[in-house]
């Protein structure tokens, strides 16, 4: 796990081992919070004891930017914690949560460490402000790459900790394309020094224009690509030739994924623009794209 002081008494945190997915943490003079956790147990519980030995810390509150478990599942955790998230990633956690559970155990043993914790406290059409010290923290809804997605703001260091709607490649598999372009342009205008994205590096100020830029032309060439695949009797066939680079981006982005969460971008705008699944050439292979799991980006 790479660890990085981002202001004072603001770090942020990124596995080595799935997907660069990030986390956060806020420290106050009695207390610490938590933003979102690590995909595996063992990631986590290297972040809790950051807090706990190192600043001495408890942990009284965790937010979870949404209810992927890459980002939720660490919370359990933390059980002194109060935790906080958007009214919906509390209902995904609440109905969907157990049964993506036992899925993962079956995959990785590690996983039976983990219980799903609901989110105690929830908000969602407006913000909430928590205080941290001399922070302010204002969570606020950012959806695009599924619909319970919040920003965090510390708005004294105009750092944003953004969950899944700032990534090196956007990712709108549950969610929705033109719900996270608004969200692209809402970060455009909030005036920030860094953003921390789920997945990859810390974003600096002056790469933030060109990092957004670079997304929506990446939003804009898989629009293009659905588009034209429509125009086709099997638009599957055409769709599984598009690359990821010909969208503009490369393949090694969030450690190698690049490439197939891409394809299950065009996948999901496609389904999202027709209102169907993509028909493939019967004499095709059947290459199970829809069998993914969409729990674990
Ligand atoms: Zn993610």
């Amino acid at each position: 796990m790479q660890r990085e002081r981002i202001a004072d008494n603001v770090f942020y945190f990124q596995s080595d081992l799935y997907a660069q997915v990030t986390a956060g943490a806020i420290a106050g003079p009695n207390w610490a919070v938590v933003i979102d956790t690590l995909a595996v147990p063992e990631e986590t519980i290297q972040i809790r004891d950051f807090i706990e030995q190192e600043l001495n810390l408890p942990v009284r509150y965790v937010i979870n930017t949404h209810y992927h478990a890459d980002h939720s599942w660490g919370s359990c955790f933390f059980p002194n914690a109060t935790v906080i998230a958007h009214t919906l990633c509390r209902n995904k956690l609440a109905t969907q949560g157990q049964s993506s559970l036992i899925e993962a155990r079956k995959q990785n043993p590690a996983f039976r460490r983990v219980r799903i914790v609901p989110p105690h406290l929830t908000f969602d059409e407006s913000y909430l402000i928590l205080r941290v010290g001399k922070k302010t923290l204002s969570m606020f809804p950012l959806p695009g790459p599924c619909d319970d997605n919040i920003g965090i703001l510390v708005e004294e260091d105009r750092v944003l900790f953004a969950g899944d709607a700032f990534m090196p490649l956007p990712y709108i598999v549950g969610g929705n394309i033109d719900d996270l372009t608004n969200s692209l342009k809402k970060i455009s205008k909030m005036g920030l020094e860094n953003i921390v994205p789920g997945h990859g590096d810390i974003v600096l100020r002056g790469e933030i224009d060109g990092y957004i830029k670079d997304n929506q032309a990446y939003l804009s060439a898989i629009r293009k690509a659905v588009r034209k695949a429509a125009r086709r009797k099997y638009p599957m066939d055409i769709l599984n030739e598009i690359g990821v680079e010909e969208c503009g981006k490369s393949r090694v982005l969030i450690g190698g994924l690049a490439s197939e969460l891409h394809h299950r971008n065009l996948k999901a705008l496609y389904f999202q623009l027709y209102g169907e699944v993509p028909k493939l050439n019967p004499g095709d292979d059947d290459e199970d794209y829809w069998e993914d799991d969409e729990e674990v980006d």
